[in-house]
């Protein structure tokens, strides 16, 4: 049994994480900057820290005590967070760094970092055939503009604090990631989350439309949660020491993505394309040979396969909280 910190654990991916770890037996500490009523997930016997990890003093309170991290905490969303909130995104790069102080003078043997598919150069991202973005495409840099550059800089922090404190830092760039206890509203949530939503709204309240940021034809992959919890725990305990892409080969276009929802519910709306809205880069996927030469293994649950779990999921959501306030929704279920 480890000690073991996970920020972020009152988001989406931390909120599994820290279950996971509990669930394998270790000592869990669960840190989010959230109130408590507002994590997605709240597992018992795990320690739940509120705390600013932004805030130096902070994260020295977190760690203290405890032999692992895994950083997972960031002011994050969608493209239409990403692309309205450039400088809180640049902001979370207060969280590692003091994060990574801490793990260094309190002695945390290992350290994860939770990075991004942003952080690849944009040039490499305008045609929607793309092969799959290889490990070395980060450079020359030219990151997703704000929250991009704060992953590249926070990699980077933590290749140095290995070189010069010798922290064994990992690090692994996930490419969008989708399941259960997701954001589905307020602006924050991604593409899956949102089209499950937005036909989910058609079937429930009878809406006759969708709209599609863009033309559609931009392309993505999406990894589900439990292929991302495996590789999280696979890399942090591997010799992988240089930043890895942790996400799915299977690219879809954003049309596509509609017709599997659409395909699970058997509900069909008419598609209205908005050509001003966020869209991000035209074409992105994951090239997988240094994940498969490594470990042996890539993310592999098929996109329809995890859709169909997620659109369910939000749609008990929905259903069960029809009328109320999203920020009185609690999503705690454990
Ligand atoms: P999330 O927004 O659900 O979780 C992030 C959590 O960090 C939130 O609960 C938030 O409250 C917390 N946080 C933000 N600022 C904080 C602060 N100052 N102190 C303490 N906690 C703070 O996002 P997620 O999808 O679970 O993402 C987890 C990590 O993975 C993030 O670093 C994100 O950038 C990265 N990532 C996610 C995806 C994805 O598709 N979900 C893709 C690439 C990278």
């Amino acid at each position: 049994m480890k000690k073991i910190v996970v920020a972020g654990a009152g988001g989406f991916i931390g909120g599994h994480l820290a279950n996971k770890l509990k669930q394998m037996g270790h000592q869990v500490r669960a840190v989010d900057i959230k109130p408590l009523n507002r994590w997605y997930q709240i597992t018992e016997g795990v320690e739940n820290l509120v705390l600013d990890l932004k805030v130096k003093e902070n994260g020295y309170q977190a760690l203290n005590g405890y032999e692992e991290v895994f950083n997972l905490a960031a002011d994050m969303g969608g493209m239409g967070f990403i692309e309205t909130h450039k400088a809180d995104c640049m902001l979370s790069v207060l969280i590692n760094t003091h994060l990574l102080m801490a793990a260094r003078d309190l002695g945390i043997q290992r350290f994860f970092y939770a990075s991004s598919a942003c952080v690849y150069n944009g040039e490499k991202q305008t045609d929607p055939n793309n092969p799959g973005l290889k490990e070395p495409d980060a450079y020359p840099a030219l990151a997703e503009d704000g929250y991009g550059w704060e992953k590249l800089f926070s990699e980077r922090m933590c290749r140095h604090f290995t070189e010069d404190f010798s922290l064994i830092t990992r690090v692994a760039r996930f490419h969008n990631v989708y399941g259960p206890f997701g954001t589905y509203d307020g602006g924050r949530e991604k593409a899956p989350a949102a089209i499950c939503r937005k036909v989910i709204e058609g079937e429930l309240y009878g809406k006759k439309d969708i709209i599609i940021w863009g033309d559609g034809h931009q392309t993505r992959s999406f990894m589900y949660i439990d292929d991302c919890i495996k590789g999280i725990l696979d890399i942090m305990y591997s010799h992988i020491e240089e930043p890895i892409n942790l996400g799915s080969a299977e690219m879809v276009s954003i049309n596509q993505l509609v017709d599997y929802v659409e395909e699970i519910t058997n509900h069909k709306l008419q598609r209205k394309y908005d050509p001003d809205a966020p869209k991000g880069v035209r074409g992105r996927n994951s090239d997988n040979t240094l994940i498969k030469q490594y470990l042996d293994w890539e993310p592999s649950i098929p996109l329809k396969k995890g859709l169909k779990k997620t659109y369910t999921w939000i749609k008990e959501q929905m259903i069960e909280n029809k009328g109320k306030d999203l920020k009185d929704v609690v999503f705690n279920k454990y």
